[in-house]
């Protein structure tokens, strides 16, 4: 967008112009030793705290003082059925219907459940792909499973690269892997909007691409999850995880969220690891039942799940169901594109912009090189009250959250950055 101009006085209008300007007074913004708000730009890492959060999470433990016991069926939101109070909204940020979404453990566990499911290896089929500057975890994950079944890790696992010198992934090189390998691979399973680029994949694309040739696919979408829209159903997906304290704000190691498409939800004869909550609600505790599976992706579920996280991510998908994932994703193209309209001021020859510059393939993250630049930088704009997040070897990366970050937010990095190089 060739429309932006530089200046503060800019910045200050569209502030004034953002038809989500009063969501930042519902977010606590972490502040200096001064008390002066510091300019936070690490919502991919971890989403600053709704001001609701505490409500919710104070009302389940006045319920547990009250009620004790009785709180799983007397409390105000009584705590047997609390994970289905999540799903209507759950499923809205990630674009599913509701009986392919439940909120569960965490992210690499989901990741672990689900893989039981949907990697079947055979003695011929068993090649696992993934992107090769994949999050560690995931790699970790896939590379346990491999052994877990008695493949080699290093044989069984295919890696999808940016060409030599690059950063970013082309499709065609994941066209010619699946297909040169077409009936090796079992699972194709990638991060869907790249953590350290920022690039945000096209997972239809690579659904059909797998399915085509008898794969089965999943989809690591915690840097996608409130971030941008996902549309998992339609992506055809068999399965997605995510995590909710990046951009879903639900705090430091709150639980995840896990998706099964639906022609997966009645399907009782596939493989999977169970405990008592995957079982019939109606028959659950008559204790002495042949097991029976619930359909859809509650059947994932093992345990009854800890009340006080569910309460957290309640709290923040109220927030995301007020604004929703369409106005939501509209600012984020907006303040992304300016964001990138300002970095471009200082020059290419001091700072390079690795995420990709289509905004259809990218959410609100930048990944910027900045030339020369050492961890020290990073130290100097932390100093100078801007919160980002450093990966070697000289990546800052930078997301500008459209619920709580400021147009003037982005005006400030901006110029201590100027400032810094
Ligand atoms: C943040 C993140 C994780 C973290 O996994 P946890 O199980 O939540 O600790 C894993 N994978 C990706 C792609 C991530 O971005």
């Amino acid at each position: 967008m060739s429309d932006y101009k530089t200046g503060l006085d800019f910045a200050k209008k569209l502030d004034q112009n953002d038809p989500l300007k009063t969501y930042r007074d519902k977010f606590l913004i972490p502040k200096d030793k001064d008390g002066n708000e510091m300019i936070y730009l690490c919502g991919n890492s971890l989403g600053l705290q709704p001001k609701t959060t505490k409500s919710y999470i104070d009302q389940e433990l006045k319920d547990w003082a009250n009620l004790g016991v009785e709180g799983h069926t007397d409390a105000k939101n009584p705590w047997l059925p609390y994970h289905e109070f999540l799903t209507e909204n759950m499923a809205k940020v990630v674009g599913a219907k509701p009986i392919e979404v439940v909120t569960m453990n965490t992210l690499t566990a989901n990741l672990h459940f689900m893989m039981v499911s949907f990697y079947k290896p055979t003695s011929k089929r068993y090649k696992i792909v993934i992107e090769a500057d994949a999050f560690p975890s995931d790699k970790y994950a896939v590379e346990s499973q491999l052994r877990h079944h008695g493949f080699d890790d290093k044989a069984g696992l295919i890696l999808w690269k940016p060409r030599e010198g690059e950063e970013l992934y082309h499709y065609e090189d994941l066209e010619s892997i699946v297909e040169q390998h077409s009936d090796e691979i079992a699972l194709i399973m990638i991060g869907n909007t790249n953590y350290y680029t920022g690039q945000f994949f096209d997972m239809k694309r690579i659904t059909q691409l797998g399915h085509k040739h008898g794969c089965m696919v999943g989809f690591d979408c915690a840097h996608g999850a409130g971030n941008v829209q996902l549309n998992l159903h339609d992506s055809g997906a068999d399965f997605a995880i995510w995590c909710t304290y990046k951009y879903l704000n639900s705090g430091p190691g709150s639980l995840a969220g896990a998706f099964v498409h639906e022609r997966h939800a009645h399907d009782k004869s596939l493989n999977r690891f169970t405990g008592w909550w995957s079982h019939n609600k109606q028959t659950r505790f008559n204790m002495r039942h042949e097991f029976d599976v619930l359909p859809g992706a509650e059947g994932w579920q093992l345990s009854n799940p800890p009340i006080l996280s569910l309460a957290a991510i309640r709290a923040s998908l109220d927030i995301f169901a007020e604004v929703g994932m369409e106005v939501l994703t509209e600012k984020s193209r907006k303040i992304t594109g300016y964001f990138e309209f300002l970095l471009k001021q200082l020059g290419e020859d001091t700072i390079r912009i690795i995420t990709p510059e289509n905004p259809k393939e990218r959410g609100c993250q930048l990944s910027i090189q900045v030339k020369n630049a050492d961890k020290n930088l990073h130290k100097k704009l932390t100093e100078a009250g801007v919160i980002s997040d450093w990966r070697e070897p000289d990546v800052i990366r930078c997301a500008p959250v459209p619920l709580y970050n400021s147009y003037q937010d982005v005006y400030k990095t901006v110029e201590k950055l100027k400032e810094l190089v």
